[in-house]
């Protein structure tokens, strides 16, 4: 049976990490929207000069754009025995979307792994990769209409997964090995 996790959680709220890691401790993709998209906008492809003021605003790029995208992604080989998407769905028509894909493709959903971080310690995480990294939408402005953007669009989809039970709550105020620890507990109590 394939593991097919979404990781769900606010910017800065730790889903790439963890995803990398799931992805490695399961040898399954981790599927991140927004680095696919950065990678087109940097190869500037046709799609990436389509998003490419969408992310610099800190605005989710058009639905039928990254359901398409997920929809070639999940069709390739090595998804077979698993993902874990990071960062997709972000909107109910996205989650919609890929419910009827995951039921094409015989294999509902296992989990919806939810990263709770309160808003200021996401202004703080944040802030401090921007201070790091080079994305255009690390801005101060930029990162709060980000978390705005998450709770006006994407945190309805915490009661969407809550009323298809797959929704599981995971603290992601502890530190990341503490994290780690939660989401393998609930990854391997699941049925
Ligand atoms: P973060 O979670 O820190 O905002 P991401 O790399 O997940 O970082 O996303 C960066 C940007 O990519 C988003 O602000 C948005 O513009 C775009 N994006 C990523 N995933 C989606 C998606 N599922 N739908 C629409 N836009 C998306």
């Amino acid at each position: 049976m394939p593991l097919d996790l979404v990781l769900l959680g606010p910017p800065g709220s730790g889903k790439g990490t963890q995803a990398a890691r799931l992805a490695a401790k399961y040898g399954i993709p981790a599927i991140a929207t927004g680095d696919i998209l950065r990678a087109q906008v940097e190869a500037g492809t046709g799609l990436g000069v389509q998003v490419k003021a969408y992310l610099d605003r800190g605005e989710l790029a058009p639905d039928s754009l990254v359901i398409d995208l997920i929809r070639h992604r999940l069709a390739d080989r090595d998804t077979l025995r698993g993902f874990i998407l990071d960062g997709f769905p972000r909107t109910v028509p996205q989650a919609q979307a890929l419910d009827v894909l995951l039921i094409e493709l015989g294999r509902p959903l296992d989990a919806v792994l939810y990263l709770d971080v309160d808003r200021q310690s996401l202004l703080d995480r944040l802030g401090h990769r921007a201070e790091i990294d080079q994305r255009s939408d690390d801005r101060p402005d930029v990162i709060a209409h980000r978390i705005d953007v998450f709770l006006d669009q994407t945190a309805p989809l915490i009661d969407y997964y809550r009323q298809q039970s797959k929704l599981r709550l995971i603290d992601g105020m502890q530190p990341p090995e503490r994290v780690a620890a939660a989401i393998d507990a609930t990854v391997g109590s699941l049925p």
